[in-house]
């Protein structure tokens, strides 16, 4: 794989769970005016976004929320690191990737935390939480993942968010890769901490991730340790919330393509765009088992942006990436333990039916150029460990 062979393509279809493909108003919103972060324009164009972002999340007249320059992992690290106090606890309760992640924060912070280990693809069952909650009296907070994207398993924050709430503790969600196109009910569920970004089902530009809580909480962070001077949750909130202007540089044109990601995530609703993702998500998974294709969950526990699909016997990931790439498809791996056996297929953002269309069609050209056949029988069984041919 040369650069040179990828340079400059009309248009990728971007199945990679995010940077998702955003509309045209979100694109050419990032090439806005150069603009200084502390005069009264940024203060509005900050403040607009602050309010839409708590929207989506669900919040209320009592919530807010802390927008900060970075990728998802910040603003997830972010709260981990501001909200646990000094003699606090976190469970991580671990059915991914996203799930082990929490712990390996709290590590990196000296944060006492407890990996409750569910298995990937697995659902959190809220009883084991329970259970580990109990065994374990210190604990303060629960850091919970939505949507677990290494598998495209949904989780049910609202059960497992009361039965960490009857243990006293508070949660902190991850829901980087849910929200926008999952229902999240930052007050109706009574979620105390919910880290996001800006790139994936909210269809805005790289760059900016978010945490999203009451202000009431946000305030009684004065008092919380701090571990980290430039992710200090308590910093940001202050300086977002009192002064209208961020702690540090912001990535303005990030900014300017989430004010407008987030007015058209706002006019569409959660609602609709799970619906639109939905749509897509059927139209590949009904395609994809035409050709045979195992797909990883029950339907029932599938997020809508995401598919993690058996790799057809015979192949390797790469060769089918290279394969799919060449007709201007981008497909993504599978983490670790699933990274042998699996791929995923990200239906979130600007995606058409006729981009899954089409992604159907060369997959089925491409299995049935290798199998000598129509490109229907392509999940042979693999035999063995590491069975390529
Ligand atoms: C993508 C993702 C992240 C990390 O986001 P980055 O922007 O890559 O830092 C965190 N959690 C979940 C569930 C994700 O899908």
């Amino acid at each position: 794989m040369s650069a040179g062979t990828y340079a400059h393509p009309a248009r990728l279809v971007l199945m990679n769970p995010g940077p998702v493909m955003t509309d045209g108003r979100v694109r050419d919103a990032l090439g806005g005016p150069d603009l200084c972060h502390r005069e009264p324009e940024f203060s509005e164009l900050l403040a607009r976004v602050r309010h839409r972002t708590t929207l989506v999340a669900g919040g209320d007249d009592r919530h807010t929320s802390v927008v900060l320059t970075g990728s998802g992992t910040s603003a997830v690290e972010a709260a981990i690191s501001s909200v646990v106090p000094a003699d606090g606890g976190l469970l991580a309760v671990d059915n991914g990737h996203y799930g082990e992640r929490f712990s390996h924060i709290a590590r990196a912070h000296g944060i006492r935390s407890h990996r409750l280990e569910l298995g990937w693809g697995n659902p959190a069952d809220p009883a084991a939480v329970d259970r580990a909650l109990s065994d374990r009296p210190g604990l303060t907070h629960v850091g919970l993942v939505h949507h677990e994207t290494s598998s495209g398993m949904l989780n049910d924050v609202a059960a497992l968010t009361e039965v960490a709430h009857s243990h006293g503790c508070e949660v902190i969600v991850d829901a980087v890769s849910s929200i926008g196109a999952e229902r999240i009910g930052l007050a109706e569920d009574g979620i105390d901490w919910l880290a996001g970004s800006a790139n994936k089902c909210l269809e805005g530009a790289p760059g900016l991730g978010f945490v999203s809580a009451s202000r009431t909480a946000f305030e009684a962070l004065a008092g919380a340790p701090r571990r980290s001077y430039s992710l200090d949750l308590h910093r940001h909130y202050l300086a977002q919330e009192k002064a209208q202007a961020p702690a540090f540089t912001p990535g303005v044109p990030a900014f300017y393509a989430f004010d407008t990601a987030l007015s058209l995530a706002v006019a569409e609703g959660w609602e609709a765009r799970n619906l639109r993702y939905r749509g897509l998500a059927r139209q590949l998974r009904d395609g994809l088992e035409e050709l045979g294709l195992e797909i990883l969950l029950p339907p029932e526990q599938r997020a809508a942006g995401l598919t993690a699909v058996r790799i057809p016997g015979g192949w390797s990931y790469s060769e089918l990436h290279e394969g799919l790439r060449a007709h201007g498809f981008v497909i993504y791996a599978a983490q670790e333990q699933l990274a042998r056996d699996y791929f995923r297929l990200s239906t979130m953002g600007c995606m058409t039916e006729g981009d899954i269309g089409r992604f159907l069609l060369v997959l089925r050209r491409l299995l049935g150029d290798r199998d000598g056949t129509t490109g229907t029988r392509q999940a042979r069984t693999r035999t063995g460990e590491g069975g390529e041919v």
